[in-house]
């Protein structure tokens, strides 16, 4: 297996692609949740002041019957204009509120893209990998049976080594440069 394959190349370039985009897609996916968490706490104290407002506004027409009970129409006007405040108010933070949930509803929608990216990217790198051991399976089996047929012996004449292939029609009984060396005498 000396040198490189192509098919196995193309896979490490798949999988290096696919892992690009995951990481990518992650950056990006922390990036909104901050933004969805940040919001999320903006939108709770925008809740949090409504509700706050909601209890003025009743504790002003609580105020509202108490005094006009005590027949003091002067008070009871007051406090009536005062409740209208806090519901004006309430109401503004009521706009301010759906301002915060439309803008993290759209960076939701953005989130689930980047999920289904993910997702994909994901499948992506899992098949690159997967063709990627089965070409290395397919490599080592080849490299096996080219291996399974090599064999060793010594020269006849000096002793050194020869590699042969049992499948060869004709098996060497001599190295190469005692082979040279017998043609030179013969001439
Ligand atoms: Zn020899």
């Amino acid at each position: 297996m000396n040198g490189k394959d192509p098919q196995l190349e193309s896979c490490k370039a798949r999988m290096n692609d696919a892992q690009r985009t995951i990481d990518q897609a992650q950056y990006e996916l922390n990036r909104l949740q901050s933004s969805i968490d940040a919001l999320n706490s903006t939108i709770d104290s925008c809740t949090y002041r409504i509700d706050d407002l909601k209890h003025s506004v009743d504790m002003e027409y609580e105020a509202v019957r108490t005094c006009k009970a005590a027949r003091d129409r002067y008070s009871a006007d007051n406090h009536r204009y005062r409740a209208q405040d806090f519901q004006n108010e309430r109401q503004r933070q009521i706009e301010i509120r759906r301002g915060y949930i439309e803008e993290r509803r759209i960076i939701i929608s953005d989130k689930k893209r980047y999920i289904d990216q993910l997702k994909d990217a994901r499948s992506r790198k899992k098949e690159a990998s997967d063709a990627f051991h089965a070409r290395l399976e397919t490599l080592k089996a080849q490299n096996a049976q080219r291996n399974a047929t090599k064999a060793e012996k010594p020269c006849k004449r000096c002793g050194k080594m020869i590699r042969y292939d049992v499948t060869w029609s004709h098996i060497p009984n001599y190295c190469k440069e005692c082979k040279a060396s017998f043609q030179n005498h013969s001439r």
